[in-house]
């Protein structure tokens, strides 16, 4: 049996960093990533045989725990009768009357592969739909690795303390327009300076790429009054928050507490595939018709709507009943509560945010103790205590993001036991982040 560290070694001689996507090399918080060989409800199991409980559950898509059985044998069953067909199947359709049910105003839905890919068709849209250039993303909002979206962007580009990525051209990045998040007045600005040009804005429901930040209350829906002031088009970027912070995602827990608007396109991804490959824009007819085939809007995927991935997908959306939602809603009041808790006793300022049943902290002096709204203060919090804390949790038995910039997960799964095994390992943890 080879250790975490040997085939850490074996892994770096041939793939960059030993990884395929970069926060999971442990950069930021050092030490050996575990080399995970299979998952179980809220339980993973490194290659040592260690047992974890898994606050990431796959950064987001393992709402109902990891492997649950009814999705496990969709897949197997599916796999049965081919891996891949690139051509239609009924399973799109029935995967997309399930994501329109639940967000009506996503009346056609597009499935491609990843975030990232529904983050730059989108983009390609409301440019196609508009006719113009630049957008607007907000700093520490993440959209996946696309060209014109990681300028300032969030998740690894965040945890890599990069301003952004090398190799995007500056005709690019001249296209897109940073504003701080939270920050309306910052938005009526450049709209005023430049509005005639804006083909739209690009914005994650809840931000929780910079850890948990929520939009202020009022702010998507001033996006959405702005921009259609301007006649430019709103993304609201789900992928993250889809399907897991409500039924109907962020944007329904919005509509259903009061804060009502109607963005012109939506992402989805991570939930809507349920562990596989598989995200999908959706949006107004007619602005979604302007895609290739019906419109000059060019996209496409030779794996896009994978059967495996959209029975998948579909399997755990049929489970994702209101129940689970308010389970997880209740669970994770508990957990918060339980990590406010040790914090205090341990004497660690910090700030725990939460956008519904999403959380994560910050830990340290600086972050106000009214919160923390936007790039700038989520990059004052003590990362070197959020080190100690995560290695603390970790040899106690819980895998935490190994980044003080990205969300915590739970899922349907995270029972009693789990949270035993989670408050066991948090005194220490929290002695260890008072040291730093
Ligand atoms: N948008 C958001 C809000 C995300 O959180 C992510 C990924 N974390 C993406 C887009 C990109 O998705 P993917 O990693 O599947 O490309």
């Amino acid at each position: 049996m080879s250790s975490n560290a040997e085939l850490f070694d074996e892994a770096r001689s041939v793939i960059p960093g030993g990884v395929d996507s970069p926060v999971r090399a442990y950069g930021s918080v050092g030490g050996v990533p575990r080399f995970i060989q299979r998952a179980s409800g809220p339980w993973l199991w490194d290659a040592e045989g260690t047992r974890y409980l898994d606050l990431v559950c796959t950064w987001g898509p393992s709402l109902m725990g990891h492997a649950h059985p009814q999705v496990i044998a969709a897949v197997q069953d599916a796999a049965s009768r081919g891996l891949s067909f690139g051509a239609p199947t009924a399973t799109e359709t029935e995967l997309a009357e399930e994501v329109r049910s639940r967000v009506p105003l996503a009346q056609k839905i597009r499935f491609v592969s990843t975030g990232t890919e529904a983050t730059m068709t989108a983009i390609r849209l409301i440019r196609g739909a508009t006719g113009r250039d630049l957008i607007i993303k907000f700093a520490g909002n993440y959209h996946g690795h696309s060209d014109g979206l990681l300028a300032e962007a969030g998740s690894g580009v965040a945890t890599a303390g990069m301003p952004g990525s090398a190799g995007v051209p500056a005709g690019v990045t001249a296209s897109t327009l940073v504003l701080p998040y939270n920050d309306e007045a910052a938005l009526e600005e450049a709209f005023a300076a430049r509005g005639d040009q804006i083909a739209g804005v690009i914005v994650e429901a809840s931000a929780a790429n910079m850890g948990v930040v929520p939009p202020r209350p009022g702010f998507n829906a001033a996006i959405r009054r702005i921009t259609a002031e301007h006649g430019a088009l709103m993304i609201i970027d789900e992928v993250l928050t889809g399907f897991r912070c409500g039924p109907s995602g962020f944007w329904g827990f919005q509509q259903q507490n009061g804060e009502r608007f109607e963005p012109d396109l939506f992402t989805f991804g991570k939930v809507v595939g349920g562990g596989m490959p598989l995200a999908a824009l959706g949006g107004r007819a007619e602005v979604m018709d302007l895609l290739a085939p019906t419109g000059p809007v060019y996209q496409a995927g030779t794996l896009s709507g994978n059967p495996l991935a959209t029975i998948a997908g579909l399997r755990t959306l049929q489970l994702a009943t209101d129940d689970v939602y308010q389970r997880l809603d209740d669970r994770s009041d508990q957990w918060r509560q339980v990590l406010a808790e040790q914090l205090e006793r341990a004497g660690v300022p910090f700030v725990i945010n939460n956008a519904s049943n999403l959380f994560s902290m910050f830990l340290g002096s600086t972050p106000a103790r009214d919160g923390v709204a936007d790039y700038r203060q989520a990059k004052t919090q003590n990362a070197e205590a959020y080190t100690a804390f995560f290695h603390a949790m970790l040899d106690a038995g819980v895998n935490l993001p190994p980044s003080c910039f990205e969300a915590w997960f739970l899922s349907d799964a995270h029972d009693d036991q789990a949270l035993e095994v989670f408050s066991e390992a948090l005194p220490g943890a929290c002695r260890a982040a008072a040291k730093v």
